[in-house]
C-alpha cells in the first residue's frame, strides 16, 4: 500500500513535470555549472543564445561543484552540468543528483558506449590517453600497449601523474573491464616497478620529464599536446611537445583508451527539456567543431573535424568499450592504486 501511494505521488510529480515542460520553450533563461574553462565555454553559450535566445549563467568551478549541488539539493538554482571525465560523471550519478532523460537527436548523434544508457550524461568530446615517448630515445616504429608499461624492459624509463587522478583512474579501470581485478593488479606492480620517479605532476608534467631526460616514457591525454604544441603564452611547451611522439596503444587489437567530457541534466532543474535542448545544440555540428577544435579534442559527432594538430596526430583505432561499463570498475581501479603503492614510485 505504502508502495501504490509512493508509485501515485511520484506519478504526480511526473505530470508536473510534463507540464513544466511543455512550457519550457517560454523559459529563456538556464543555469549551468561547470567544471569546463570559460575560454572554452564561452563561445558556444553565446553561439546557443545567439540561436535561441536563451540565456545561459555559468557558475565556473575548480573543484567542489558535486558538493555544492548536493548541499543545494532540490533548491539547486542548477539545471545542468558540464564536465571532464567519466568519473566526475559518475560521481554525480552515484550521488543521485542526475535525472535520466531521453533524447532521439542525443541518441542518434552520440555512439552508445560514449552516453549513459539511463540519458543521466552525455559524452560531448572525446579525449585518448595515449603514450607520450622521446622522439629521440625511442625508435618510431616501436609500438606500445597499455600492458607493454609493464615489460621489464622499461625499467626506470616511465613517468606518470599519480595514480588516483581521475584520468588514471578511468585508465585503470578500463584494465580491469578487460582483464579483470587480479590481472590488473600484477600490471599495476609491473608499471610502479618501471617507474623512473614517483608520480607527479600534471600530463604536461611528464612530457617535460621527457624533454628533461628524466624518463622515456610517460601517459598523457591526447589535447595536451595540441596544447603544448601551439601554446605562445608558454613557448617553452613546444620544445617539451617537440621532445615527444604520441603512441596510440592497443592498435593491433582493442584500441586506444578514450574518455570524454560531458553533461548532465539535474535532477533539480525546473527547465529539464530546455536543459537537453542546450545538450543537443552542443552535439550539433556547428557546436561539435567549436567544442573540439578550441580544446584539441575528438568530437564525438561522426563528420565533424578535429584541430588540424590533433589531426596530424594520425587515425587510430578507439576502445568502443561503453564508458558506463568502466564506470563500474572505478572504485576496484583506485583499491587497485593504494594496494600496490603505486603512487609511492618505483620500489627501491
Ligand atoms: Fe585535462
Amino acid at each position: 500500500m505504502k508502495h501504490f501511494l509512493l508509485s501515485s505521488a511520484l506519478a504526480m510529480i511526473v505530470g508536473a513535470t510534463a507540464s513544466a515542460a511543455a512550457a519550457d520553450s517560454k523559459i529563456d533563461e538556464l543555469n549551468l555549472y561547470s567544471y569546463r574553462q570559460p575560454f572554452l565555454i564561452q563561445p558556444l553559450m553565446d553561439a546557443f543564445t545567439e540561436d535561441t535566445g536563451t540565456t545561459v549563467n555559468i557558475v565556473y568551478a575548480k573543484k567542489g561543484m558535486l558538493e555544492r549541488i548536493k548541499a543545494e539539493g532540490r533548491n539547486s538554482p542548477a539545471d545542468l552540468v558540464l564536465t571532464v571525465d567519466i568519473g566526475r560523471l559518475n560521481d554525480m550519478v552515484e550521488a543521485g543528483v542526475l535525472a535520466e532523460t531521453s533524447s532521439k537527436l542525443l541518441e542518434e548523434q552520440i555512439p552508445a558506449h560514449l552516453r549513459d544508457p539511463h540519458g543521466r550524461w552525455y559524452g560531448l568530446t572525446q579525449r585518448s590517453r595515449v603514450i607520450f615517448v622521446s622522439s629521440e630515445r625511442i625508435p618510431a616504429n616501436e609500438t606500445f600497449t597499455y600492458e607493454s608499461l609493464a615489460d621489464p624492459k622499461y625499467k626506470g624509463r616511465i613517468c606518470t601523474r599519480s595514480g588516483k587522478h581521475v584520468y588514471n583512474v578511468s585508465l585503470i579501470a578500463s584494465m580491469v573491464a578487460h582483464h579483470g581485478e587480479a590481472r590488473t593488479r600484477e600490471w599495476l606492480e609491473g608499471v610502479r616497478a618501471n617507474l623512473a620517479r614517483k608520480p607527479q605532476g600534471n600530463d604536461r608534467a611528464q612530457a617535460k620529464a621527457i624533454y628533461e631526460g628524466q624518463c622515456d616514457i610517460g601517459i598523457g591525454n591526447t589535447y595536451y599536446y595540441g596544447k603544448m604544441a601551439t601554446n605562445n603564452k608558454k613557448p617553452e611547451q613546444k620544445q617539451w611537445a617537440k621532445a615527444i611522439r604520441v603512441v596510440f596503444p592497443n592498435q593491433s587489437d582493442r584500441g586506444a583508451h578514450m574518455n570524454i567530457s560531458g553533461a548532465g541534466v539535474l535532477k533539480s532543474s525546473k527547465n529539464k527539456s530546455a536543459a537537453v535542448k542546450l545538450i543537443e545544440f552542443l552535439a550539433s555540428p556547428k557546436a561539435q567543431e567549436i567544442y573540439a577544435q578550441q580544446n584539441f579534442e575528438y568530437p564525438v559527432v561522426k563528420g565533424v573535424p578535429a584541430d588540424p594538430v590533433t589531426v596530424d596526430l594520425g587515425t587510430f583505432k578507439a576502445d568502443t568499450i561503453s564508458l558506463a561499463e568502466v564506470a563500474e570498475h572505478r572504485a576496484a581501479a583506485s583499491k587497485l592504486v593504494d594496494v600496490v603503492a603505486f603512487d609511492g614510485g618505483p620500489a627501491s
